[in-house]
């Protein structure tokens, strides 16, 4: 039986070792200090703590070893197919935020955030669209091996299908323990919005059984989005309460992040896309 857990502030695990100039048209690795900064700025019910980096151990639970030795080394293209040793230096800290995240719920309970990309085009041993490691595996596969959760549920609803963790849940047999749930694989055109919603209630459900749920609420579903292109913002904010009341309810441990959203102004800036991500903060702390 799962505790009910008295939360009132959100934890946030972020730290400035999580961002880095990727130099590619992809701006989630700088999302990370885009948004939390906006966040601490406006005074909102959140704990920024900070995450300790997945160790190679970890990383080579979900990849090869050949493959996180050379991309650490800059010897191997990172997701966003360059060598950069700023990227290769951020990312034991973004698959480590996932982590320490998921530890903290799993022992206290509620919610927490993980201020970036969930990277699920990133499979055993080859990065795919802007996606290096796979946060997602890397803390699912992780924290099972270590015996702190024995059925662990990955809602994605990014605008893409999380091909990476599907090739890496299967590789390795983890579908025994995984409940994976990428909307990507089937939803994706404006016409199929209440089926949409029919599908998620019925998944929440499962997943909601599960120790712990990694849910990446993604921003580029957004209709205006270049890179998807289907669900309002007001839609959006619906998916987000839909998947914290019901995890609220169930009392289910629960870690989001936030993966891909595209909508870029002239000068580069994001702030359609950041302010997807503070819908959703919001939607999660009114369930606090
Ligand atoms: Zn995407």
């Amino acid at each position: 039986m799962k505790q009910h857990h008295i939360q009132r502030r959100l934890p946030v695990f972020y730290r400035s070792e999580m961002a880095a100039d990727s130099e590619s048209f992809s701006p989630s690795a700088r999302k990370p200090k885009l948004v939390v900064e906006g966040w601490v700025a406006t005074n909102l019910a959140i704990d920024v703590l900070a995450p300790a980096p997945a160790t190679q151990k970890e990383l080579m639970l979900s990849h090869s070893r050949e493959y996180v030795e050379g991309v650490l080394r800059g010897e191997r293209n990172n997701g966003f197919h360059n060598r950069s040793s700023e990227v290769a230096a951020s990312l034991p800290f973004t698959s480590g935020a996932m982590l320490s995240a998921a530890r903290h719920v799993l022992a206290k309970g509620g919610f927490a955030c993980a201020p970036c990309s969930g990277f699920h085009h990133a499979s055993y041993e080859r990065a795919g669209g802007y996606c290096t490691f796979n946060g997602l595996t890397v803390t699912a596969i992780a924290l099972h091996e270590s015996g702190r959760a024995k059925r662990i549920g990955i809602l994605d609803c990014d605008m893409h299908d999380g091909d990476g963790t599907w090739e890496i849940i299967h590789r390795l047999s983890a579908q025994e323990y995984i409940h994976h749930f990428s909307t990507g694989a089937t939803f994706y055109r404006a016409d199929q919005v209440e089926q949409f919603f029919n599908r998620l209630s019925s998944e929440l459900v499962e997943l909601s059984r599960c120790d712990l749920v990694l849910y990446q609420a993604g921003a580029d579903p957004h209709i205006d989005d270049p890179l998807g292109g289907w669900l309002t913002s007001a839609q959006l904010r619906e998916r987000d309460r839909l998947v914290f009341r019901t995890m609220s309810k169930a009392a289910t441990p629960l870690v989001w992040n936030f993966a891909g959203g595209y909508q870029k102004e002239a000068d580069g800036t994001i702030p359609k896309v950041i302010a997807i991500h503070d819908a959703t903060l919001e939607e999660c702390l009114a369930v606090l």
